[in-house]
């Protein structure tokens, strides 16, 4: 159990993808443990193992609201397997401090994941909802993928960036989802 530092934006492992994760060993459980001992120090949503320093395709998620209390998750080898509708929201990323910006996201998704027990589970998460915009952000990390890769605006993400002094944004990164695109015109 150990609160691990945060890689920030600009740091290389975070633009590497994640190995898949074999067997449940007790080496990913402390893992999962120290990444949600560090979401909850630095009052985070979600943490992907990248972020901590380890490539391994593994998230956990606490989207509890005063609304809407729900149990802390984790992901370990998730894939989404359904996504549809489509929703500009603000999002933030432990890795890029302090730092907000429109993104645009699928409302609804399914994931498929293995969890701390080693027991494969399917989730739905509906709605736009904090969680459903928590899977998409988290499972990008395994991918190498930002948020601000997902940005409506590249400028104002850009001032927004150069405002808590991190580098600007990856143009070559920059998403072009036709299938999203196509969601935001049928909504
Ligand atoms: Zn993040």
């Amino acid at each position: 159990m150990a609160v691990r530092k945060v890689l920030k934006y600009g740091e290389k492992t975070l633009r590497e993808p994640s190995k898949e994760v074999h067997k449940v060993s007790k080496k990913i459980t402390e893992l999962v443990q120290d990444l949600f001992d560090t979401m909850y120090t630095k009052n985070g949503v979600g943490l992907a193992a990248p972020q901590i320093g380890v490539n391994y395709r593994v998230f956990v998620i606490d989207a509890s609201t005063e609304k809407e209390p729900l149990s802390p998750m984790v992901f370990i080898n998730p894939k989404i397997i359904k996504k549809s509708g489509a929703i500009i929201a603000q999002e933030g990323c432990l890795s890029f401090p302090e730092a907000f910006t429109d993104v645009k996201r699928y409302k609804n998704v399914t994931v498929k994941a293995v969890d701390i027990h080693g027991k494969p589970f399917v989730m739905e998460a509906k709605d736009g909802s904090l969680l459903a915009r928590a899977i998409q952000h988290e499972f990008d990390h395994l991918e190498g993928i930002l948020f601000i890769d997902h940005c409506v605006n590249r400028f104002d993400a850009d001032t927004v960036l150069k405002k808590f002094n991190l580098p600007p944004v990856d143009a070559d990164k920059i998403i072009d989802d036709p299938i999203l695109e196509a969601e935001f015109k049928n909504d």
